[in-house]
């Protein structure tokens, strides 16, 4: 985690941060400054400790990070690791943008169910955000990022989820490389006649089948993006009862 207590006020971790008394946040146990000279400075639990908070990876650190940092260079409030208890969330980084809307940014690094992203955008409305954000790490979107324009890739159903409810393509971090790439997928129409084809679950299963849709498989193309945040009305906006999301905003030419 980037934020621990210190006499019950928030700090975040930097590498100039002295050593003391610091405590996880969600379980009070001791929370150890890791300054680490190739990682980001981070807080960890002791070896064996049970939270929830524990166990991060450096990826979701440094993602976590970038955003804060960038956000922060651009004028916007940034919380990291923003902790709602009464509900069990703790927004990765919350984003208060200058027209006053409080965007929750959530960094994704390993799978997770659609029911449990729907769960968390209802709980951020709940708690005052005006959007989630999914933003997909390097981990889980390995293959997005790593693709030439037009290769066909298989993509997370959650990833494919956050492409179709939201039509403004699917960002995913290079945490590494400090970039945010908008990505896009395109159907993929397998003809009949001696044409491979494969399941759901990705396995080939046979030739000689009517065109298909496939599923999973997608054409992918990307985009750089800057870190700016635009909002925009989602395809689900009715008149009176606007769907907004929140968007990077391309990057100026
Ligand atoms: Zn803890």
């Amino acid at each position: 985690m980037l934020v621990a207590q210190r006499s019950g006020e928030r700090v975040e971790a930097t590498r100039d941060l002295p050593d003391g008394a610091y405590a996880c946040p969600m379980c009070a146990s001791d929370a150890i400054l890791k300054r680490g000279r190739v990682k980001v400075a981070h807080f960890a639990h002791a070896p064996g400790a049970v939270c929830d908070w524990a166990g991060e990876s450096m990826r979701h650190h440094l993602a976590k990070r970038l955003l804060a940092d960038r956000f922060r260079a651009l004028g916007y409030t940034v919380e990291i690791e923003e902790p709602h208890l009464s509900v069990g969330r703790r927004v990765d980084v919350a984003v208060t943008v200058p027209t006053g809307d409080r965007v929750a940014v959530e960094v994704q690094d390993s799978a997770i169910s659609v029911n449990e992203m729907q769960r968390r955008n209802r709980t951020d409305r709940g708690i005052g955000f005006f959007a989630t954000m999914w933003v997909f790490t390097s981990s889980r979107a390995a293959r997005l990022l790593a693709a030439q324009e037009d290769d066909e890739a298989r993509v997370p159903n959650e990833i494919l989820w956050v492409h179709d409810r939201y039509h403004q393509g699917v960002f995913v971090i290079d945490e590494r490389a400090e970039r945010m790439w908008r990505c896009n997928f395109g159907r993929i129409v397998r003809q009949g006649e001696s044409r491979q084809w494969y399941t759901e679950d990705g396995e080939l299963t046979g030739v000689n089948y009517p065109d298909q849709a496939l599923k999973f498989t997608k054409t992918v193309s990307r985009t750089e993006v800057g870190f700016a945040l635009t909002s925009r009305q989602t395809r689900y906006h009715k008149p009176g009862h606007p769907d907004f999301t929140v968007v990077f905003t391309s990057k100026q030419a």
